[in-house]
Formats: structure tokens, C-alpha cells, sequence
């Protein structure tokens, strides 16, 4: 929203049509009657989530804190829109893994939000745990230690199918332990998902023929988990974003170990990563394919399946001729 006042015009607004637009069976006892239950999520993979899980319940309304564009929530710091959308909450669904670093601030600030780590079952306590303990080898995943990073630990778990569908379930008993009252929609809409996301578990089962044993380099921390589900050996990861641009020096490795080791497939963020990609192509002849990370786009039910279907669709081509 880019008028803070129309924003809080339309809050007003939609608390008090609220008021008598909905009767909402009280459940969870500090909910009065008639009350909207106000559902925030930190960014658009959690809101596409939430959407699915929750959307299409009466008396329930589904909210993204940060803009559609914002993308990945490097660094992000609350906004004063934030704050207001925050305040009027009743819950607060994250991803975790540390990737939405303002969350201490949030819970600190609104003590009686509920928040519903969708990562919890994913990330350890801490969100600092060892790469080891988590069955996923990423291999060239040297990041420098001790400071306090979403990428230490990959976070983007919405990029893994299993992953995703952890975070449903996870999703999904938040709600209905928030709001017991709506427990048969929740998990109703739960099922149909996952069952929906049935298709594209499907999909990477074909593509995965192609692509097992295939070596990869990564130029995007977020395509990992998927490079891994579809059985290809990750060479090495590379994370670019706004802040990280690759050397003359590193440039001149990518290229040496995308010869030594054949690599034929190369995975980029259009944002970020193109000008490296460019650079890989054109001193070694190998290609590169750019995936979407999902983190921005229409918001739609069904975003994040089209998503990956097409990217495993980028992926089956890269590999099938
Ligand atoms: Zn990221």
C-alpha cells in the first residue's frame, strides 16, 4: 500500500464492516463475537500458504506484511504500514529459519500476537543448527561463520517440495490451536493442498530421471533444496543477491570447476544473477537456466504450485534434449 492513510483508512474500514459482516462462533474464548480474525504473514510464499489454508474461511482474512515485491526478506526491517498491519493482528505466520530477522522486535512489541512458525519443524530452535544433522549435503556451502544470517542455515524451505508441505501441515495445527473454531475448514483446505501439491511431487518424479547424478553449480542458495529433490549433485552454491557481487578472482574459479568438473547446468535468479551468469556462459559455452524463487508475484492461490511446475518444467528442458 503506498498511501499509509488510505491504508489505515482501509484497516478502519475493514474492522468495522467486520463488526457486523461476520459472526464468528467464539472458540478460542478472547475473540468476542462478530470479531474478524486477522491473519498476517511475513512475505508471499507464507501469504500463498496461508491463503490456502485459510482464504477461503468466513470471518478470517489473510494479510502479507511486506509488499508482493518485496522478494526475499533479507535484512528487512518492519515498516510503519508494518506495524499498523501488526497491530491489528491476531496472528503472525513466518517462515522461520531465521529469515525474518525483525521477529524478535515483533514479539516483543505485540506479546499477545500469536506467531506460527511454519519452519519449526524444519529449523532447529536456534536456527543455527548444522547442515549435517539435516540429511541435505550442500556441498560448497562454506559460508563464513559466527554472524547471525538466514543463509547459515538454508531458510528458503518454500524451494523444497517436502519442506513446503511441512510447513502447511505446521501452518495448519497453528491455526486450528489459534482458532479452534474454523479446525474442520483448516484442515479440509490443508488436505485439498497438499493434494493438490500432489502434481507437482509428480512432476519432479519425472524430471528427477533426467536430472539425478546431473552436477550443478548454484548461483542462488534458494534453488538447493530443489536441486537435491530432483537427485542432482550440487557442485557448489554461490549467493548472490543485492549485496553480493562475484569477483574477477571468483569468476575465474566458477569457471575452472565447471570445466574440471563438467558441469552442463547452471542455476540463476534473473535479479541477481544475471550479469555473473552471462559472464559463466560466455567464457565456458554451458548454460544457465533461471528459476523462479518464488518469493514475489501475483498472489494467487495457486502461485506457488504454477511456480514450481514451471520450474521443473525449465529444469526437464534444460536436461531432455
Ligand atoms: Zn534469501
Amino acid at each position: 500500500m503506498k498511501n499509509k492513510y488510505l491504508f489505515v483508512f482501509f484497516l478502519l474500514a475493514a474492522l468495522s464492516l467486520a463488526g457486523y459482516g461476520f459472526t464468528r462462533l467464539s472458540g478460542s474464548g478472547d475473540k468476542r463475537e462478530g470479531e474478524e480474525l486477522v491473519i498476517v504473514t511475513s512475505f508471499y510464499p507464507m501469504q500463498i500458504a496461508a491463503m490456502n489454508v485459510a482464504g477461503d474461511c468466513e470471518g478470517v482474512r489473510v494479510e502479507c506484511l511486506s509488499e508482493p515485491q518485496t522478494g526475499c526478506l533479507h535484512d528487512y526491517q518492519l515498516t510503519p504500514q508494518d506495524m499498523i498491519l501488526l497491530s491489528g493482528a491476531d496472528v503472525f505466520i513466518v517462515n522461520g529459519g531465521g529469515i525474518e530477522s525483525f521477529l524478535d522486535e515483533a514479539a516483543a512489541e505485540y506479546p499477545d500476537l500469536v506467531i506460527i512458525d511454519a519452519g519449526k519443524e524444519i529449523f532447529s530452535e536456534s536456527g543455527m543448527q548444522d547442515d549435517a544433522a539435516e540429511g541435505g549435503s550442500p556441498a560448497g556451502g562454506e559460508g563464513p561463520e559466527g554472524e547471525a544470517h538466514h543463509h547459515e542455515e538454508n531458510a528458503h524451505a518454500w524451494m523444497s517440495i517436502r519442506h513446503y508441505r511441512q510447513q502447511i501441515g505446521t501452518i495448519c495445527q497453528g491455526l486450528v490451536q489459534a482458532d479452534p473454531a474454523h479446525r474442520e475448514d483448516y484442515e479440509r483446505n490443508r488436505d485439498r493442498y497438499l493434494k493438490e501439491i500432489d502434481e507437482v511431487e509428480e512432476k519432479a518424479g519425472e524430471v528427477k530421471v533426467l536430472t539425478a547424478g546431473e552436477p550443478v553449480l548454484i548461483f542462488h542458495e534458494a534453488y538447493e533444496y530443489l536441486a537435491e529433490e530432483l537427485g542432482m549433485q550440487v557442485e557448489g552454491v554461490l549467493n548472490l543477491d543485492e549485496e553480493r557481487q562475484v569477483s574477477a578472482g571468483e569468476l575465474a574459479q566458477i569457471v575452472t570447476a565447471i570445466r574440471q568438473q563438467q558441469i552442463r547446468v547452471l542455476l540463476a535468479e534473473e535479479q541477481y544473477g544475471r550479469d555473473t551468469a552471462e559472464a559463466v556462459e560466455q567464457e565456458t559455452g554451458c548454460s544457465v537456466y533461471y528459476l523462479d524463487t518464488l518469493v514475489r508475484g501475483e498472489v494467487r492461490g495457486d502461485a506457488w504450485i504454477r511456480g514450481m511446475l514451471q520450474n521443473l518444467e525449465i529444469m526437464k528442458e534444460a536436461l531432455g534434449g
